[in-house]
């Protein structure tokens, strides 16, 4: 039976739950359909998963600082097993949490695959193979990404992407990581934490290429004290599976680098995922790098949007939310929300974090813009020092006196950067921030010699 509904979403994640709740709080009949798990590569391969395993590996780590706050505690040591349920059940929190929302909304959810076959017609097919033809006054492509693959490098048992070493269910003593961008740290971190002797293998000239220079520097050097090796300016050439091993091959500085681990995991950044067949034939406009979009989410076919990882860019959930917001506020007529790519603050989850909002020094300055950078120290707070911190400061761009951007790197650095998200998509003047009242004793407190010069 054809169903008419006001907006149909293909794809479970933030993108596409986001629109979905928000299109049916204003009483539009919506329905979303997943093909895999409610909540998307964040719920089950991304963002949630990391951070519950990150957590445990950080308060592995923290146990170390115990004994100079005069707390002995008995030899700690790690349970694996329990590590992995922590993160399974941590998922099923968020998945199920998911779910609640689009319940909560009165969306219509259906468990299977989409697939656009005209601008207001989609065939859905479940997991038997049955299929029907819905309809739709709107369609949102929000089919997420999957790993980016090398050339010439296999997956395998013991060579895998986030997806893969995600579902390992014993710490491996060894592991190789390509890749020193966000997701190669952050799993860096997490075995090195746990005792795993790591190596990055990168083929720029430093980790973490996107953000500032020094907290990049910060970090890796914090890598290096966990026992991470960190090889830049490396290409890969070869990575084998030899059933107990892996064995790989580089180039480093002219000259060949072998090395050998028990697994290796590729973090070679992600791809929109474009069903290009699809695509075309509807005449939906894409590159490589995502679907295009306009400023209302909208693709080149009128009535049919596209919201997160699949248009490209930086790929992070909130910045999915944030494109799925505008687009119901457009498909609903309220234009509620606003986009800008620049308010989008982002976070690498190593120890210690990194987090930006907005500008960092380099770029304003190949814009041209006269600017003050203004730092701040942890080593200058006293709640930074009382709970044994370590180093870190904070790092705010001024232009014409308004803060345009701001870089954190320390702990606490995620919730840190979100006030500062505020402040930058607001324009706030350092006048206005010297107003701003921080209770003490905090480490929110770097902050304020920031704003008071
Ligand atoms: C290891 C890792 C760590 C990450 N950590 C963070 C983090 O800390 N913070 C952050 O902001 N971001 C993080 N990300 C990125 C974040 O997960 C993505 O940016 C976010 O999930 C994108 O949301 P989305 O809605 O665009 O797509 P997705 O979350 O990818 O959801 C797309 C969904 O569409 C479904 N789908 C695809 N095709 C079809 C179809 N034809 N029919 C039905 N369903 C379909 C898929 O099954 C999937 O569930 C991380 C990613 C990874 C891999």
């Amino acid at each position: 039976m054809s169903e008419k509904y006001d907006l149909i979403i293909i794809g479970g994640g933030p993108g596409g739950l986001a629109a979905a709740e928000l299109t049916a709080a204003k009483k539009k009949r919506v329905l979303i359909i997943e093909k895999d798990g409610w909540g998307g590569t964040c719920t089950h391969r991304g963002c949630i998963p990391t951070k519950a395993l990150l957590s445990c590996s950080k308060h592995y780590a923290d146990l170390k600082k115990l004994k100079r706050m005069g707390i002995n505690i008995a030899e700690a040591s790690i349970d694996f097993p329990a590590i992995k349920k922590h993160q399974q059940q941590i998922v099923k929190v968020s998945a199920l949490g998911a779910q609640k929302i689009l319940t909560d909304a009165g969306v219509e959810t259906k468990q299977g695959t989409g697939e656009i076959i005209s601008s207001s017609k989609v065939r859905f097919a479940d997991s038997s193979g049955k299929s029907e033809i819905l309809s739709a006054q709107n369609i949102m492509i929000a089919w997420g990404s999957v790993p980016q693959m090398l050339p010439g490098i296999n997956l395998s048992d013991r060579v895998s992407t986030s997806d893969g070493i995600l579902n390992l269910n014993l710490l491996p003593s060894s592991i190789i990581i390509v890749g020193g961008s966000v997701i190669g740290v952050e799993f860096a971190t997490f075995f090195a934490e746990l005792g795993a002797k790591v190596t990055i293998v990168e083929i720029l000239d430093r980790i973490i290429p996107l953000e500032d220079q020094e907290c990049a520097d910060l970090l890796r050097q914090e890598l290096i004290r966990m026992g991470v090796a960190i090889h830049t300016s490396t290409k890969l050439e070869s990575l084998k599976d030899t059933g107990s091993s892996v064995v790989m091959s580089a180039q480093k500085d002219g000259k060949q680098l072998e090395l050998s681990a028990d697994y290796a995991l590729l973090c070679t950044g992600r791809k929109p995922l474009l069903n290009t067949d699809e695509l075309d034939k509807l005449g939906i406009e894409y590159t490589k790098a995502g679907i295009k979009i306009d400023s209302k989410m909208m693709t080149n076919v009128a009535g049919i949007y596209a919201v997160g990882d699949v248009t490209g860019g930086i790929m992070l959930a909130h910045r999915a939310t944030q494109q799925a917001k505008v687009a119901a506020g457009f498909i609903c007529q309220t234009n509620d929300f606003i986009y800008d790519e620049n308010f989008i603050p982002s976070v690498v989850y190593s120890h210690p974090q990194i987090a930006r909002v907005g500008y960092t020094q380099k770029r304003a300055e190949a814009e041209g813009l006269s600017i003050e950078v203004v730092k701040s120290n942890y080593s200058a707070n006293i709640i930074a020092r009382a709970e044994l911190l370590g180093q870190g400061f904070v790092k705010a761009i001024f232009h014409q006196d308004r803060l345009i951007g701001a870089t954190i790197v320390g702990d606490d650095a995620a919730e840190l950067i979100a006030p500062l998200a505020l402040a930058v998509s607001n324009e706030l003047t350092r006048k206005q921030l010297s107003n701003w009242v921080l209770p003490h004793p905090t480490l929110s407190e770097i902050f304020a010699s920031l704003f008071n010069g």
